[in-house]
């Protein structure tokens, strides 16, 4: 039998167990459900966004600053794994300023035509928010130059020797970019922003308050050790955490109780086969892979996605930035190396 892609695997996986999840932290997969899910629990201010501390203060100084001169905010840049709030936090930039955010991505931004659209209709001080914005094709990121520097879009009116460039001024907004692939992105183009930022994973008590927080606004009664359990196994994503809350509230409810407690969390995540670090079974088996077939690696990028039979993207953005977070997996100049410490974990 073919071995299924890892991807199949992680997007939709069929447990054997009777449950199954999806525990992909990325937005493109969200359910319809989800999708309200998370929208209805959205952060509607800074304190209600737990952690990433530094990046806040940052940006409220800044936004402080824009505010008081008059000015649009610099053009800012979040990067880091999907899930951990640079969409929620392009929300809170624009309430904070009271200008009109506007959404896309790097893939619906095909033609410099759609992106000029959207630009010229902007209203000054607006912020366009461009998700992976890593996968704006070139010709359209080198029309964001000029609109980014200096408010302008140059437009070829015309073929060939008669086409002339026509310089059409384009009200100040600011450019928000979110990218889990920061190392994509050209010099020139991580140049023209003003502000950058990484996010980082959320410690367990971080993700914790998130937790209890999202409970009181869907009325769930969870205790702390309940929050805090889901909170470990939620890969230091804010994203996944929420998902968990959801699989391990259904399991309260068939269980007839109304509240939550630990011993639900442990149950309904066991069945999940979620481990008590939240690596589920495919990181399980991404990491068997490469002891078994590759002795522990050092062991390259293309290799990997070969012997696990998944996108290289995927493994760099999706899979391993959890893996190094809790030491299972370290990125050397020969390679990837499985730790000792993962192999004690899974006990090979
Ligand atoms: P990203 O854009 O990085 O993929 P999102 O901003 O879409 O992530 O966040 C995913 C979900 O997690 C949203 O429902 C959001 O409200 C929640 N979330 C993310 N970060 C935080 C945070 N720091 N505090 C509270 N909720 C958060």
């Amino acid at each position: 039998m073919p071995k299924k892609p890892l991807s199949n695997l992680r997007y939709q996986r069929q447990a054997e167990t009777s449950a199954s999840v999806d525990l992909s932290p990325d937005s493109t997969n969200l359910t319809q459900e989800e999708e309200v899910l998370f929208t209805s629990l959205r952060a509607q201010s800074w304190d209600d966004f737990a952690g990433q501390e530094t990046v806040k203060k940052s940006l409220k100084i800044a936004i402080s600053a824009a505010k008081q001169r008059h000015e649009s905010l610099d053009h800012t840049l979040f990067y880091g794994p999907p899930g951990l709030g640079k969409t929620t936090l392009s929300h809170l930039m624009a309430g904070e300023l009271g200008v009109n955010l506007k959404i896309t991505s790097g893939t619906a931004l095909a033609k410099t035509g759609d992106l000029a659209a959207i630009l010229t209709n902007l209203e000054p001080g607006d912020i366009l928010f461009v998700d992976e914005i890593h996968r704006l094709p070139k010709a359209v990121e080198e029309t964001l130059y000029p609109a980014m520097e200096d408010f302008a879009l140059d437009i070829v009116i015309g073929k060939g020797p008669s086409a002339r460039t026509v310089r059409l001024d384009l009200p100040k907004f600011t450019l928000v970019g979110a990218t889990t692939r920061f190392g994509l992105l050209t010099g020139p183009f991580r140049d023209r922003f003003g502000l950058i930022h990484r996010l980082e994973f959320y410690d367990p008590q971080g993700l914790s308050q998130i937790l209890q927080k999202a409970a009181a606004k869907l009325t769930i009664t969870i205790d702390k050790a309940a929050a805090l359990a889901i909170a470990t196994r939620s890969r230091g994503t804010p994203r996944i955490a929420l998902k968990l809350l959801k699989r391990v509230r259904d399991y309260a409810q068939m269980a007839n109780s109304a509240e939550i407690t630990a011993k639900f969390v442990n149950q309904a995540l066991d069945l999940l086969a979620i481990d008590t670090l939240g690596l589920d079974e495919n990181d399980r088996r991404f990491l068997t892979l490469l002891v078994t077939k590759h002795d522990g690696g050092p062991v390259g990028l293309s290799t990997i996605a070969a012997t696990v039979r998944e996108d290289p993207g995927t493994i760099e953005e999706v899979i391993e930035p959890y893996l190094i977070q809790v030491g299972f997996l370290r990125r050397t100049n020969q390679g990837r190396v499985v730790t000792k410490a993962a192999k004690t974990h899974l006990g090979l």
